[in-house]
């Protein structure tokens, strides 16, 4: 079994989106291991997206990330990684394929409502920073 990290950013507050989409993970078999909902400032955001903080999308992202409550949670699952990405779609909302979270419900490529992480290495690394207690 494995852990991961998921953001629903703070697009899918706004939109009344957080029951819809952990109902998704919910509904494929994952477990809430822990749920938290918050709003974070920019050294948060600085230390979540520490390897795009060079990006030059990443002043904007840095800004929408801030710019209200978002929830955290981590989910656990066999090859839940892999599971909540593929869940999740390609990056960009409008190129996601449909029956994916994105491919659905986002029609932006910053805007795309949930994250999720990418490698057992990026689970361990965010889990830690968004519940250390863990
Ligand atoms: P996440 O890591 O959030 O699950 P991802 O792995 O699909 O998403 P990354 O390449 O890690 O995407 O980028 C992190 C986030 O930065 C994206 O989810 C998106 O919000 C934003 N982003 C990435 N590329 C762009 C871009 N070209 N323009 C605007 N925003 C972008």
């Amino acid at each position: 079994t494995q852990r991961t990290l998921v953001l629903l950013k703070p697009d899918t507050v706004r939109r009344g989106l957080v029951g819809e989409i952990v109902g998704r993970f919910e509904a494929k078999g994952l477990t809430i291991v822990a749920m938290v909902h918050r709003s974070i400032d920019g050294d948060l955001a600085d230390r979540h997206y520490a390897e795009h903080v060079d990006r030059d999308f990443y002043p904007p992202l840095r800004t929408f990330v801030t710019s209200g409550p978002l929830v955290a949670l981590v989910l656990e699952g066999d090859e839940a990684i892999e599971v909540v990405r593929a869940l999740n779609g390609a990056t960009d909302g409008r190129k996601a394929a449909p029956g994916t979270i994105r491919g659905d419900l986002a029609l932006s490529n910053r805007e795309n409502l949930v994250h999720g992480s990418d490698s057992p290495e990026s689970a361990d690394r965010e889990i830690g920073i968004w519940f250390p207690a863990l």
